[in-house]
């Protein structure tokens, strides 16, 4: 601190002096103000423009040519485009291979994708594995310079995806995604601009194209996907997320177990039901945080509960992005340690659907979880891409019998022949069954009938708040309510 009160910058150097004999005798040296210099320094540091990892403009030189080119579209009446550019697969590297390596992809993805335009267009590095291309005086006409950047686009692709990426002795296949928007148009600024390219870009990763160009349609969609992110963002936060739970019960009506259903309790106190959140949280990956918070709740609750207890079981949805997640073994294994949990209280649902793709490794996390006892079940079974193949080599216990096919017992024909067959497959592969959906008397005795020895629905119980499901259970332990 300087005697006036200011804080200044100090360099030391400093030596050690040392005696005739060797011993230290004394520390020299100066000291130098350099305040100035840092300040030059930090003032350097804000005005760069350049990505220092690709030598690219980052997102404020890109932000000046921009509205540059705006306005001289809007004086000559040309039209240009901005293009948004995200990596596909770019993650894998960096999270296999580590920083260095994503690193030289992201330098070689940046390369091409400059090597692909011209001179006067921009190519800017605005995020981790995200590109802003700046087509400028694209065409006389929109639809000149919306094929333009098609053509761009398409180029951009070529360059990314022709030829492999070398790292180490490997090669890695990048794809990319691009979504782009055309200006001059009424009211737009350089963000609502940059937003438009980002939401085509959107688009074109859910499958909608491989260059998709912003339509005004997208916005209202996009709007909705956008709050409803940020309600989870800030859900998490705040431990607005709640579990209930639905009971399962046996052919007696003894509750044996409870599937875990989440809850969002907004900001306004309304409850949100998992159709509005899930796959936001999915496509986001969202889900990640969220599914680990599910998992060490249901822990918890089911700490809560005495082994000996009827209704000791709970399952728990996991959506497949969070079954891929390279850390989804060990939040399960440590959910159950931390909570001192045995494994085969707690049952995993998953989809049909999950088990088409990757097989193999699938199989293998499955075997690593079975192997330490966690139950897998099937959900929605007969829904999705039903095939008897994986029931018989993959370490399953149990199959849900979707709604669809329950709600219309016993009347409908079909209906009856589906659930017929499955119980009678389940059966022979010693499966556990329960069928979803149970809502009316005359369902119940038709299931039971047939065998079925598992079952949920409104019939027997909505979902419950876990601490009132939690309560009624301590509560029916000490009486003998008869259940329907
Ligand atoms: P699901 O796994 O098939 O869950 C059953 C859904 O059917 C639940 O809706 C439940 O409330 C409802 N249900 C139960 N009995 C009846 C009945 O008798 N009649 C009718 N009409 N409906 C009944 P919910 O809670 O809205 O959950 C919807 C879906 O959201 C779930 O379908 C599941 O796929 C997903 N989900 C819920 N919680 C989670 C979660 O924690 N993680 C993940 N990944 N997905 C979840
Ligand atoms: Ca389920
Ligand atoms: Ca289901």
């Amino acid at each position: 601190m300087h005697r006036n009160g200011s804080y200044r910058w100090i360099r030391d150097e400093m030596t050690l002096q040392r005696a005739a004999d060797g011993n230290p005798s004394a520390i020299a040296g100066v000291w130098i103000d350099i305040t100035a210099h840092r300040t030059a320094e930090e003032e350097i540091y804000r005005l760069a423009h350049l990505d220092p990892l690709t030598g690219l403009p980052n997102r404020r030189l890109l932000n000046e040519r921009l509205s540059a080119i705006l306005s001289e579209a809007r004086r000559y009446g040309s039209h240009g485009a901005i293009l948004f550019i995200d990596l596909d697969r770019f993650k894998n590297i960096n999270d296999m291979l580590g920083h260095t390596a994503g690193d030289a992809a992201l330098m070689e993805a940046a390369r091409r994708l400059r090597m692909a335009i011209r001179a006067t267009d921009t190519i800017a590095r605005i995020g981790g594995d995200e590109f802003v291309i700046l087509l400028a005086e694209a065409g006389f006409t929109l639809e000149d310079a919306a094929a333009h950047a098609t053509r761009v686009g398409r180029k951009m692709i070529d360059a990314i995806t022709g030829q492999p990426i070398v790292i180490g002795e490997r090669d890695y296949h990048l794809g990319a995604s691009i979504g782009f928007t055309l200006f001059p148009k009424p009211a737009d600024t350089i963000d609502t601009l940059i937003r438009e390219a980002d939401t085509a870009m959107y688009q074109a990763k859910a499958g909608n194209g491989d260059v998709v160009m912003f339509l005004p349609a997208m916005h209202q969609s996009i709007m909705v996907r956008h709050t409803i992110e940020n309600e989870i963002r800030a859900a998490l936060r705040n431990e607005r997320f709640e579990i209930w739970l639905q009971d399962q019960v046996d052919n007696s009506g003894m509750v044996v177990g409870a599937e875990c259903l989440m809850r969002l309790r907004k900001g306004d106190g309304r409850i949100a039901s998992p159709s509005e959140f899930i796959g936001i949280a999915e496509s986001s990956g969202l889900i990640i945080p969220l599914g680990r918070w599910l998992l060490r709740e249901a822990c918890s609750i089911l700490s809560r509960i005495s082994p000996e207890q009827p209704g000791c079981g709970l399952s728990v949805n996991i959506s497949p992005r969070q079954f891929r997640d390279s850390s989804f073994v060990t939040d399960v294994l440590s959910a159950m340690d931390d909570f001192g949990v045995a494994p085969d209280r707690l049952t995993l649902e998953i989809t049909e659907n999950l088990l088409i793709k990757d097989t193999l490794e699938i199989g293998r996390i499955m075997g690593t979880l079975a192997g330490r006892g966690v139950r897998f079940s099937v959900d929605d079974f007969g829904t999705g891409y039903s095939s008897l193949h994986y029931l018989r080599h993959l370490p399953i216990r149990e199959i849900k019998i979707d709604r669809s096919f329950v709600t219309h017992l016993p009347h409908d024909v079909s209906s009856v022949a589906i659930v017929e067959a499955i119980l009678a497959m389940a059966h022979r592969l010693d499966l556990d069954v329960v069928a979803e959906g149970v809502e009316t008397a005359e369902h119940v005795a038709f299931l039971r009938t047939r065998g079925l020895t598992h079952m949920q629905g409104y019939f027997f119980a909505k979902p419950l708040a876990a601490t009132i499901w939690l309560e009624r259970l301590l509560v029916e332990q000490h009486s003998t309510i008869s259940r329907p």
